[in-house]
């Protein structure tokens, strides 16, 4: 159902209003993790400001270490849908268990599985049930067959609104936290016809990679970047060393808008 051989044409993922694929870009900004409401308020107005048509914000993070903050969970949910209220931006956010289907299924515009659930089988044949799009993150070490796979289980159960995002993947180099595959835009392109945006806050791990690697990321023909933004970076309960600062997010889309209108 992914196959670009069966669908030639682009296909364009309705977000709640907001158009994903074919000319559109999508511009998902906002924190890692939720952590207040004023604090995902003042990133969600400066973004929007900035450009930004998605808000994104974990309420439930998927952490190496149990000891490490967990995320707000439900209250997290709360507060972006006040946001999302205050600001009109549409909400992104990470789905890990089975038990919150149905409350995502309700609230949550386009509902993101981590890297570390691209082969949750059980999970991903639970989305197809769902109403919502699906932004489908690359797997840590996942070919793109793989990845392709995970899609297609989506779609097979039953939801074919599906976006990829490349977030980096695991190799030899440690300097980086990830290495970012700019080569799966055009052969995701190449291979599927659905939507496929970079997160190149997850693949560099520092906020002075984000920059470059957004503007090649868009120059490679990308429908779009998810870029974690923060107002306060240095006190960040997570990513802060890859968050950009709302004036460096604001620069970022400018020249973003220049290459965009390039390619
Ligand atoms: C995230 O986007 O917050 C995240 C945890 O990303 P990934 O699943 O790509 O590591
Ligand atoms: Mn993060």
């Amino acid at each position: 159902l992914a196959n670009r051989a069966f669908h030639p044409e682009d296909s364009i993922i309705n977000v709640s209003g907001v158009k994903v694929g074919g000319d559109n870009l999508a511009m998902i900004a906002g924190p890692c993790s939720v952590e207040s409401y004023e604090q995902v308020l003042e990133i969600a107005r400066a973004a929007k400001a900035s450009g930004a048509n998605l808000l994104r914000g974990g309420a439930f993070k998927p952490r190496t270490s149990p000891y490490s903050f967990q995320g707000l969970g439900l209250e997290g949910l709360d507060i972006l849908t006040a946001v999302k209220e205050e600001t009109g931006l549409p909400i992104v956010t990470e789905l890990m268990s089975d038990k919150y289907l149905d409350v995502f299924n309700e609230k949550v515009d386009l509902i993101q599985i981590g890297a570390r659930n691209m082969q949750n089988f059980d999970l991903l044949k639970e989305l197809g049930q769902l109403d919502r799009p699906i932004l489908l993150k690359r797997g840590l070490n996942a070919t793109y067959e793989e990845w392709i796979m995970s899609a297609e289980y989506i779609m097979a159960s039953g939801n074919e609104n599906v976006i990829l995002c490349e977030r980096g993947i695991r190799t030899f180099e440690s300097y980086t936290r990830n290495t970012l595959d700019l080569q799966s835009i055009p052969v995701l392109r190449k291979l599927t016809h659905l939507p496929i945006i970079v997160d190149p806050s997850h693949a560099g791990g520092k906020w002075w990679l984000v920059d470059s690697m957004a503007m090649a990321a868009i120059a490679a023909g990308a429908d779009g970047l998810m870029i974690e933004v923060h107002n306060d970076p240095e006190s960040a309960l997570c990513d802060g060393a890859q968050s950009l600062k709302p004036k460096k997010y604001d620069e970022l889309l400018k020249q973003v808008a220049q290459i965009a209108n390039v390619v």
